[in-house]
């Protein structure tokens, strides 16, 4: 007897069993054109999943943080000058391992819970009038703290600004589950990972370059071999790879956007958006609230919950996993303990999410937290019926 329930963390998300079926492939020759057949669709759909215009996408074996590295190592040099806000987990991360790399980061410090702090950036990049900030980083989707920044405003201020840096943007937990606007935005290069929104196992990192970046690939001089681009790219052009490609996830990539686009990118976006939306009315009947400032910030894909003071977000965590085997995220960094978060993206339905937050409210009762059962079930329940999406996906 199988006893596996969703989990409600922001990623890794649950795989459809479409997916699973699309991964478990015989082996295949990757030098033959049986690869080319099944990488190429894979390639093509990330291209309109992420909105390009132009550019490349590149497709490695590794996870978001090799993403990370991937894009800083192909288009920088030791001691060049990045910009970056910190307001979470991942924003922190990411300024990590630029200075790891010897990169000089010029770091906006923000608090938790905000987004990206557009009029910092703009004075950053208006007081760079020697032009030496060559990229600016920025975490879409803050998944410590739920957070959404705007990425169409950092570009702005960008362009605001005059400054001719790059713009990288780390969509690991929103692209596939929220809009994202590769050429509107300005974006140079994407960084995404197979197992958020794509409801894949973990062991792709999916990136989208703009020209520009591939411009800047030819001068960089950070080493990086497994990751080099330019040998990624020659060997797409014969339908390649430069070394074994996971064509398992590969197959199971193309498959993914396929369910993405049978659904519509944005009745994808719209589900998220309302599956969020009724996790929220939940919380607020709880009596909490998201740990994002205000509502502009609301993600889609991750609620981070703070909680009642004297309380721990991690408890609750570890009772639900030990008592009820279902999965939510901890608190991370600076907001341990005081958060517990609630992942809702990827292969997930109402009365799925309405499990999760049941599931929630039993370990808050467990624990003496004061709430009412029921309670954010049934603000969630009134939300849901009033904007019923049909059940396309719960079919699948
Ligand atoms: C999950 C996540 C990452 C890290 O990705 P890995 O695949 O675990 O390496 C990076 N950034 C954000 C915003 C994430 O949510």
């Amino acid at each position: 007897m199988s006893f596996q329930n969703p989990v409600f963390i922001p990623g890794p998300t649950n795989i459809p069993d479409a997916i699973r079926k699309a991964c478990d492939i015989p082996t295949l020759d990757h030098r033959s054109p049986a690869f080319a057949r099944l990488f190429r669709p894979a390639v093509a759909g990330v291209r309109r999943v992420l909105n390009m215009d132009g550019g490349e996408v590149v497709i490695l074996p590794s996870t978001g943080t090799g993403g990370w590295e991937a894009a800083i190592t192909n288009t920088l040099s030791p001691g060049d000058c990045v910009l970056a806000a910190r307001f979470g987990m991942f924003s922190h991360r990411w300024i990590d391992l630029c200075q790891r790399h010897g990169l000089d980061v010029q770091i906006i410090e923000t608090p938790w819970g905000q987004g990206a702090p557009l009029q910092a950036i703009e004075a950053a990049l208006k007081a760079d009038t020697a032009g030496r900030i060559k990229a600016v980083l920025a975490t879409h989707n803050e998944t410590a703290t739920g957070v959404r920044s705007d990425i169409a405003g950092i570009r702005r201020a960008m362009d605001a600004a005059g400054h001719g840096a790059m713009l990288f943007v780390d969509g690991v937990s929103s692209i596939g589950s929220m809009p994202f606007e590769m050429a509107a935005w300005g974006v140079d290069i994407a960084v995404a990972g197979s197992q958020k929104g794509f409801m894949l196992p973990a062991g792709l990192a999916i990136l989208g370059l703009s020209d520009k970046a591939l411009a800047a690939m030819e001068t960089a001089r950070l080493p990086r071999t497994f990751f080099d681009f330019r040998d990624m790219l020659k060997s797409y052009a014969a339908g390649g790879y430069p070394y074994t490609p996971a064509v398992g996830l590969i197959a199971g990539l193309a498959r993914s956007i396929e369910l993405l686009e049978d659904e519509g990118l944005t009745n994808v976006y719209a589900r998220h958006a309302r599956l969020a939306e009724g996790v929220r009315r939940a919380v607020a009947a709880w009596g909490m609230r998201p740990c994002a400032a205000s509502p502009d910030l609301y993600s889609d894909t991750v609620t981070a919950v703070l909680v009642p003071q004297g309380c721990n977000g991690t408890d609750l965590v570890k009772l639900a996993a030990d008592k009820y085997g279902v999965a939510f995220g901890v608190g991370l960094g600076e907001v341990a303990g005081k958060v517990f978060r609630i992942g809702h993206l990827g292969m997930l339905t109402d009365v799925m999410v309405l499990s999760g937050l049941a599931t929630a409210e039993m370990c808050m009762a467990d624990l003496g937290w004061s709430v009412r059962l029921g309670s954010g079930v049934a603000a969630a329940q009134d939300f849901y019926r009033g904007s019923a999406h049909g059940v396309a996906l719960a079919a699948e």
